[in-house]
């Protein structure tokens, strides 16, 4: 049977064409009016094609399509089917020397009109075929006049196809690999400069199909934005436009709506909001919209709640705007800088210190940072000086440090404890103790605290044992409590301290002598000491504290009251010398007598002097020197009797006692 090779037969001769899309665009009705129309360049090197009648082919291979099983239509095949492509060759080879006469037949007569064509090489290659099958190997020969390929036979490809490593050829009816535009019999195609076909994409704004086969129903559009009333939109080259969609486009991303439109402006998408600026361009990173700071990340998502952008944190709210200032966020403040940054430790605000963690959270009351505890209220405020805080005072200096021992503050001395809170009381420090009052003052010097006096050197330090302060001798037990009105023994000696502490000294103490040094002398007499209301014992205010009896007395008794009627006779109660009589409106009419250098004794509220009494008269024990009355303070008639010991009150009781 008679097999033609489709390819010699029916394909188109072939066509070189420049890159020049105006060939194409005049050649094609529907092509778009844009597109400018020029004439065809052709090259003047090119071979000019005959297109030869295939309609004869086209017959046969209908009315025996089972005879050519290993027929294809190139369309569909010739890309992707190597193994079909292959057996063609093969077939087309095996067949060559039965075409030979009726192809060379068509290309001597083609010859002889196109002198210059070497048609000669085919009568060379069935030479060497004919004499040296042995020496020939399929592959490229490549020529002034360009690439062939020759197959084993020595005969080259001619008019068809070829899938060579994956790249699709085609060679002329002169065996050279055609480069450029191609028209077939079934349409154009394009080779590279290599040779190898283009499919699935443009050339020349003409669309090459999955096959290489210009697809002239795909219309070339000038990718580009495009505008109407409505926007702007984006024009794909196949006509097509993107919607409700992203699009990168020179290299920034646009979105498009579901009509195709870009959008600007704030933008919900999916589930972020975007902010596309006027010319529709994603923006990311920090944008500065409507007054407000905004940040959006590398996706464009407008980001909201906390953001750490580089170092630093950030807050944006709900609607992604940065926050500035003071901010509760959750249950913690923060503060936020003018440029939104988050701060943390120490920070100066407004006049106020405050402290923010490491989460840029205000700490509010007691917090240790660093070696040091510091007290914010609050608002967060460092609170300096002293504070009175859950009961007790603390004190902060101006650095907000809470401190702790002890500090001169203002003059004063403070004992603070490890926790920072001011002592009051009595407070022992090592072997020492120490006052200070509800204030925390640390005392010095005497303090009366309960019923006993305390001497406090200047140091605070709480003195024991005898003591010499401000000239006199004092004895403080090991309590610190000041002895007063008694005796102590001490080295072996008797002492005597009085009422105000003091040690006495050369002085009778009842019927007890001290010596300068004030240590009892046994040796010497006890001197008669007689009782100056004779026949009245009832005390009715003894000596010491006590109430006040009447508006104007002393809440402390210097004496003892002896009640007893009007014009009782008052003695003397020891022997002495009358210092001074007379009249004083509390004391009413008194009379005072010294017994020695050290002692007087002091008679009040008589209704009058014995008479011939005269200051400097001398007394013996049991002598008249007056009469019971109730002149000056006094609620009734009695004997007010005082004892002084250099020149201050002391317990009568030393010197007398009731008969
Ligand atoms: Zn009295």
């Amino acid at each position: 049977m008679k097999r033609k090779s489709f390819y010699a037969l029916g394909l188109a001769a072939v066509v070189a064409l420049t890159p020049n899309t105006a060939a194409f665009a005049a050649m094609q009705p529907g092509i778009q009016t844009e597109i400018p129309v020029a004439g065809p360049a052709l090259e003047e090197e090119t071979e000019t094609a005959i297109l030869t009648d295939t309609g004869d082919l086209s017959k046969d291979e209908s009315s025996a399509p089972e005879e050519q099983p290993e027929q294809v239509n190139p369309e569909e095949k010739m890309p992707e089917d190597s193994e079909n492509q292959q057996e063609q060759v093969n077939l087309t080879e095996s067949e060559n020397q039965e075409e030979a006469e009726s192809l060379e037949g068509q290309e001597s007569s083609q010859d002889q009109e196109e002198p210059e064509n070497p048609n000669d090489i085919q009568e060379d290659e069935t030479d060497d075929s004919q004499e040296q099958p042995e020496e020939l190997k399929e592959g490229w020969i490549t020529d002034e006049k360009g690439r062939r390929w020759q197959n084993s036979d020595g005969s080259f490809l001619q008019n068809t196809w070829k899938t060579i490593e994956g790249k699709n050829y085609y060679f002329d009816r002169n065996g050279y690999m055609v480069t450029g535009w191609l028209q077939l019999a079934d349409g154009w195609y394009y080779l590279q400069k290599d040779g190898s076909k283009v499919i699935s994409s443009w050339v020349d704004q003409c669309y090459l199909d999955a096959s290489g086969r210009w697809d002239t129903s795909v219309i070339w559009h000038t990718p580009g934005w495009q505008q109407n009333s409505n926007g702007w939109w984006w024009q794909n080259r196949d006509g097509s436009y993107p919607a409700s969609c992203w699009q990168k486009i020179d290299g920034s991303w646009y979105y498009f709506d579901g009509s195709g439109y870009m959008v600007t402006g704030w933008n919900l998408i999916g589930a972020s909001w975007y902010y596309l600026n006027g010319s529709g361009q994603m923006l990311t990173g920090w944008q500065y919209i409507n007054g407000s700071w905004y940040y959006m990340d590398t996706s464009g998502h407008m980001t909201t709640g906390w953001q750490k952008v580089g170092d630093t944190w950030y807050y944006m709210t709900a609607g992604g705007q940065m926050l500035t200032g003071w901010q509760q966020i959750g249950n913690c403040w923060y503060y936020l800088n003018g440029s939104g940054q988050m701060l943390t430790g120490w920070q100066y605000l407004n006049g106020c210190w405050y402290y923010m963690n490491s989460s840029g959270q205000m700490l509010t009351e007691w917090q240790e940072i660093g070696d040091s505890w510091y007290y914010m209220d609050g608002s967060g405020r460092m609170l300096t000086g002293w504070q009175y805080l859950n009961g007790c005072w603390y004190y902060m200096n101006g650095s907000g440090r809470m401190l702790t021992g002890w500090q001169q503050i203002g003059g004063i001395w403070y004992l603070l404890n490890d926790s920072g809170q001011m002592l009051t009381g009595w407070q022992q420090i090592g072997n020492i103790w120490y006052y200070m009052n509800s204030s925390g003052h640390m005392l010095t010097g005497w303090q009366q605290i309960g019923n006993c006096w305390y001497y406090m050197d200047g140091s605070g330090h709480m003195l024991t044992g005898l003591q010499t302060i401000g000239g006199a001798t004092y004895y403080l037990e090991d309590s610190g409590a000041m002895a007063a009105n008694t005796w102590k023994q001490l080295n072996g000696d008797w002492y005597h301290f009085s009422s105000g502490g003091a040690m006495d000294t050369n002085a009778w103490i009842g019927s007890y002598y001290v010596d300068e040094t004030g240590a009892w002398d046994p040796d010497q007499e006890a001197p008669d000491y007689v009782w100056p209301c004779p026949g009245y014992t009832r005390i009715s205010s003894d000596f010491g504290y006590r109430k006040s009896p009447t508006a104007g007395a002393s809440t402390y008794h210097n004496g003892i009251d002896m009640a007893a009627p009007q014009g009782t006779e008052i003695l003397s109660c020891s022997s002495g010398t009358v210092i001074a009589y007379g009249y004083n409106s509390s004391m009413g009419n008194y009379v005072k007598v010294r017994h020695s250098s050290s002692l007087v004794s002091v008679y009040m509220h008589m209704s009058s002097f014995v008479s011939g009494l005269s200051t400097g008269k001398t007394v013996q024990a049991g002598d008249v020197i007056g009469y019971v009355g109730s002149t000056g303070i006094s609620t009734g008639p009695h004997l007010h009797f005082s004892i002084m010991e250099n020149g201050s009150y002391i317990n009568p009781w030393n010197y007398i006692s009731k008969p």
